[in-house]
């Protein structure tokens, strides 16, 4: 098929044409989240992204096989291998079990993922679950002699390979500084940037989760996580790896590195890799302490599409600044977007050519580096243009399944809503006159049971001064 998708390559630090491995399929491969803590919008920003480039795959034609891990041992508190495991520092928080804390977590982030419309990949396979892969790829390493065993842990050898900075034009030098600041340094490391494979020493000797290895009960390091959970699905050969641009450097690289010593080949042919949200102190991060997640955009009244379509008018390969003012400007887009595409119909009534046009400008837009903003742009010329209501409805739907904005169906539910509201409103307004009647006459059996069929509803009322108040519970 034709291959008309461009995207930028972090490996070749080129925009690139999109060439799979085989003709008309992609083996796509995304790091999954560390199931710690909610994740913040920031890590969503990252995978509202991924979820673009997956759908614009489709759109375009291809046949997609999507993989994704769910980080829930290994990734300890800094991204080189040093500090406590996050799980562990996760369930002490809590006071649960770690097994407990991965449970709510992936939980809460798929439910997150779902109230932004991004789709769950393929396979979805939690680090846990792949143990044996993970001592499997290491034994081959040691074997191989790219991996050697000090102080009860096993390494990477980095001084093995022709290169190891793949991504990077960055000295060695100039790449430690940052990341290891202010951590212990590990003597039991040839080179300063071996990395652990698997852990049977640490720090932390309260770490929950252990296996029984070739190298004693330990745990794995978090970068062969991704190396084996994409090889078991996806084979030795991927397409497309994605991530945050902070996994380039330890994670993806290190990825790199065992993967290609294991294979003995080339493994992922295009990086593709999302800029930061940042707020107006830096990066957004969990470690900043409050930190801003769907939920919480929810509890003060925000639709969860108006973070995405945020996301969507930015480009994935610049940072984007988050403000309330900004979101708030793009709610009252949103708003006016949606209604103005509830007033057009479903028909039969569809121009052909002026469907196939505006389908190619929008895919044009998509394919040049995934410019989304082109793409609503594109969106908003359709609607302006002088074609059939069915036309502009069918092109609308369409879209959406790249854009996942609900275009179509938003502002139907919006008034289904309302109607709900002003239903239920009547319904408690009878429900009150009739309680303050058997108060009258005296029968507070009757107008016990009426405060309770009401709290059976969901409502709760309150005798005031002002007379009686009502809310949802
Ligand atoms: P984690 O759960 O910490 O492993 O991160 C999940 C994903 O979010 C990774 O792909 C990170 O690169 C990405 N990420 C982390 N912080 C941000 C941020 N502020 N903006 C965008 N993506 C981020
Ligand atoms: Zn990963």
């Amino acid at each position: 098929m034709e291959n008309k998708l461009y995207f930028y390559n972090t490996l070749t630090k080129k925009v690139e044409q999109f060439v799979p491995n085989v003709d008309g399929k992609v083996a796509m491969y995304t790091c999954g989240p560390t199931v710690y803590h909610y994740a913040h919008i920031g890590n969503l920003r990252s995978y509202i992204t991924e979820d673009l480039l997956e759908k614009t795959l489709r759109y375009i034609g291809y046949d997609v096989k999507r993989v994704m891990n769910i980080t829930d041992v290994g990734h300890l508190s800094s991204d080189a291998d040093t500090g406590e495991d996050k799980m562990l520092k996760g369930a002490k928080r809590e006071h649960k079990t770690v097994m407990e804390i991965a449970k709510f977590y992936t939980d809460a982030f798929f439910s997150d993922c779902g109230k932004l419309n991004i789709k769950t990949p393929d396979v979805v396979e939690p680090a846990t679950n792949c143990i044996a892969e993970f001592i499997h790829m290491i034994r081959v390493l040691l074997e191989k002699g790219f991996a050697y065993e000090a102080g009860g842990n096993i390494y990477f050898d980095t001084s093995k390979l022709k290169e190891y900075y793949v991504f990077s034009n960055l000295s060695e030098k100039e790449l430690l500084v940052g990341v290891r600041e202010d951590v212990d340094e590990d003597v039991n490391k040839r080179n300063k940037s071996d990395f652990v494979l698997w852990f049977t020493k640490s720090k932390f000797d309260d770490q929950e989760l252990k296996w029984e290895s070739p190298w004693g009960v330990g745990y794995p390091g978090w970068h062969i996580e991704c190396s084996c959970i994409s090889m078991k699905h996806l084979g030795e050969y991927m397409d497309i790896h994605c991530g945050g641009i902070d996994n380039i450097f330890p994670h993806h690289t290190n990825e790199v590195a065992q993967s290609e010593a294991y294979l003995g080949h080339k493994w992922c042919n295009y990086w593709f890799h999302v800029h930061h949200l940042i707020d107006k102190s830096g990066k957004m991060s969990k470690s900043k302490g409050d930190f801003l997640t769907v939920s919480l955009l929810e509890s003060k009244g925000y639709n969860p599409k108006v973070y995405r379509l945020f996301c969507l008018q930015s480009h994935y390969r610049k940072p984007l600044e988050f403000s309330y003012e900004v979101l708030d400007n793009m709610g009252a887009a949103y708003d006016k977007l949606v209604k103005r595409i509830g007033t057009l119909k479903r028909g039969e009534d569809i121009d052909r050519i002026k469907f196939d046009e505006y389908r190619s400008r929008f895919e044009e837009a998509l394919c040049d580096d995934l410019n989304s903003a082109m793409a609503i742009t594109v969106l908003y010329d359709m609607l302006k243009a002088d074609i059939s209501d069915a036309t502009k409805f069918a092109l609308a739907e369409s879209f959406d399944r790249v854009l996942s904005l609900d275009l179509t169906t938003a502002q139907a539910a919006k008034e289904a809503d309302s109607d709900i509201d002003a239903e239920l409103k009547a319904y408690v307004l009878d429900k009150i006159e009739e309680r303050k009647a058997a108060k009258k006459e005296k029968d507070f059996a009757k107008a016990d049971a009426i405060r309770a069929e009401l709290l059976e509803k969901g409502i709760i009322i309150e005798d005031t001064r002002e007379g009686v108040k009502w809310k949802r519970a």
